[in-house]
């Protein structure tokens, strides 16, 4: 069973916390169930070149271990094609099954079909209506990948792109416009051009026989609020669940601030049954920190848990050396190492909240909110740490050693609220 799908059942029927979510039907997409039932799935991209198969498939790898729900690979041409069914199986050997789907454009229709392997062995298609040409081809291609995939019982992602938007679909639309007595401005008919692209393809594949559970939607823009409107019209007029990302979002905190910022939004508002965080990573960057970023932004707003939360302050005058700073960063850096190996013996310790404050003002009450959490002494405050465990003073720290002695009550903590001990293993 995938991680989703564990993750499903550890919430119950009740659902998970955060905002009540729009309904929508569930699109299994390899063994990772998609729709308002279950997480919100967190999903990536590689930019390795497809026709590349190491490559490909150490990079699927590396975003799968980073916690990748689905990955996307791009399959532009004959080379990438090919090499697809060695990939997956690459990626297999490994004893990784995350789900991998085929981004096509222009091409899809024609590699789809002189691939069948490829075909196969994908577990999802992407495809862009802008981008299966126009005219009479247009119809003719979206259809034909929409056959492969019922062929394959795979389901399809109808992603639409506004920078790639179906340019006769928004003449039609302009042209309508302009003849109305009031014309509404530009933008409002790219919107309502993206929505109706991502509708329109939707009805021509249910209409060629595409299962209306095998439908996923999307329509990305860049600007945020572009992104929340078309999102907000596309979920009032339809129940496809839907992925969200902000398009070309940027490099660094522009990139990660624009698309939390959109994604939070809508996901507050329920709507968004997959996401990904598409920044442009600094050259020579891990990939993989898209993965960690949608993994936060689901985190922050209560939907997922993934990793121990560390409360910190800012820190200020009272805190003048950097030895709060670093203790900030090794605690933070000391959970995420952690994690791999305590996922797996200590379930539940991704909701553990900790708490490293840089004072007496706020660190002992914050200390005392935070499942276990420390205190530092201020710049002129007695060189003394207190510890809370469970809201309670446990211990108080001094001297050279304290950050080691915090990792050991860390690990310590662990061990005792999240241990399966004998007579709970006993006990099933
Ligand atoms: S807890 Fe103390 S050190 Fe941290 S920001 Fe507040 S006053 Fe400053």
């Amino acid at each position: 069973m995938s991680a989703v799908a564990n993750a499903g059942e550890a919430a119950g029927a009740s659902g998970f916390g955060g905002p009540a979510r729009r309904r929508t039907p569930t699109v299994m997409v390899g063994d990772v169930p998609v729709g308002s039932r279950w997480p919100v799935v967190v999903q990536s991209m590689t930019n390795t070149d497809t026709a590349d198969p190491d490559a490909t498939a150490l990079q699927v790898a590396s975003l799968a271990h980073a916690g990748s729900e689905l990955v996307r690979v791009t399959v532009n041409n004959d080379g990438a094609a090919a090499a697809v069914p060695e990939m997956v199986r690459k990626v297999r050997g490994l004893g990784i099954g995350v789900p991998i789907i085929g981004d096509f454009h222009y091409n899809g229709h024609q590699l789809l079909v002189e691939y069948p392997e490829m075909a196969r062995a994908l577990d999802k298609y992407r495809i862009n209506p802008g981008n299966v040409g126009s005219g009479e081809h247009h119809d003719e291609r979206f259809t034909t990948i929409v056959r492969v995939a019922i062929e394959h019982d795979k389901p399809v992602r109808i992603g639409v792109n506004w920078g790639s938007l179906d340019q006769s679909l928004l003449t039609e639309l302009m042209d309508a416009n302009a003849r109305l007595a009031e014309p509404a401005p530009a933008r409002d008919v790219m919107i309502e051009a993206m929505v109706q692209s991502a509708l329109r393809s939707a009805e021509l594949a249910e209409a060629t026989g595409m299962p209306h559970d095998r439908i996923i939607l999307s329509a990305k823009v860049s600007g945020v609020s572009d992104l929340v409107e078309v999102y907000r019209r596309l979920a009032s007029r339809c129940d496809y669940p839907l992925h969200l990302g902000l398009t070309e979002a940027g490099m660094g905190s522009k990139g990660i601030v624009a698309s939390s910022a959109a994604l939070a939004i809508l996901l507050h508002e329920g709507i968004g049954d997959t996401i990904r965080v598409s920044i442009t990573p600094e050259p020579g960057a891990d990939r993989a920190e898209e993965v960690r970023i949608a993994q936060q932004v689901l985190q922050s707003l209560g939907l997922r848990q993934f990793l121990p939360q560390v409360s910190a302050c800012p820190g200020c005058g009272r805190t003048t050396s950097t030895f709060f700073q670093q203790l900030a960063q090794e605690v933070q850096g000391y959970l995420a190492a952690s994690m791999p190996t305590w996922r797996e013996h200590y379930p539940g310790v991704e909701g553990m909240r900790v708490a490293v404050m840089g004072c007496v003002v706020n660190g002992p009450g914050e200390s005392k909110h935070a499942d276990i959490g420390i205190s530092l002494p201020g710049t002129f405050e007695e060189p003394v740490a207190p510890v809370y465990v469970d809201g309670r003073l446990a211990t108080t720290l001094r001297g050279e050693g304290l950050v080691e002695e915090f990792k050991a009550i860390l690990d310590d903590y662990v061990e005792r609220r999240y241990g399966r001990h004998p007579e709970q293993i006993v006990a099933g």
